[in-house]
């Protein structure tokens, strides 16, 4: 371990919120050649399961708790890295590179349409922030209901205003 800049992206992108593809895509172009070669699951492949899955998100034109029309982001209560990485497991599938990845992401997508497409809310920028300010910038999946409940309680009282 240590200072190693490959390392420090890895370190950097596991801190990011879970949407910002566009830090994501540079990311991607300075390390495919490394990634490749580096064995095991970090979180920077599952772009290419977001990238895959992204044509269907629904994203909706106002936050769900506030009503905010701005700045919107998709929050997915259950964590893709978490849930791959769970799938990839119970399955024996080893992932050693993009290719392992490509190969393999529209079983991965189809076996949890509910979880990528269903089990998500559209936030404003600060009730995004708040959610993962509470629950972590990579909720664990056992808070999903936590998580869930925390946007509708929010909800209500923000209508209560
Ligand atoms: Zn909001
Ligand atoms: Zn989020």
């Amino acid at each position: 371990m240590g200072g190693s800049p490959r390392l420090k992206i890895f370190l950097d992108i596991q801190l990011l919120p879970c949407y910002n593809t566009k830090i994501e895509k540079v990311i991607k172009m300075k390390n495919e050649s490394t990634f490749a070669k580096n064995s095991g699951l970090k979180r920077f492949p599952i772009k290419y399961i977001r990238d895959k899955a992204k044509a269907a998100y629904k994203k909706d034109d106002k936050c769900y708790i506030c009503g905010d029309t701005g700045q919107l982001d998709l929050h997915h209560f259950n964590s893709i890295s978490q849930l791959f990485g769970n799938w990839s497991k119970a399955k024996n599938i080893t992932i050693n590179s993009v290719d392992d990845i490509l190969g393999c992401r529209e079983e991965f997508i189809a076996d949890h349409t509910s979880e990528l497409y269903d089990e998500v809310r559209t936030l404003c920028k600060k009730h995004h922030k708040q959610l993962h300010s509470i629950y972590g910038q990579h909720p664990k999946l056992t808070t999903v209901g936590k998580q869930s409940a925390w946007c509708d309680k929010l909800k209500i009282k923000n209508q209560g205003r």
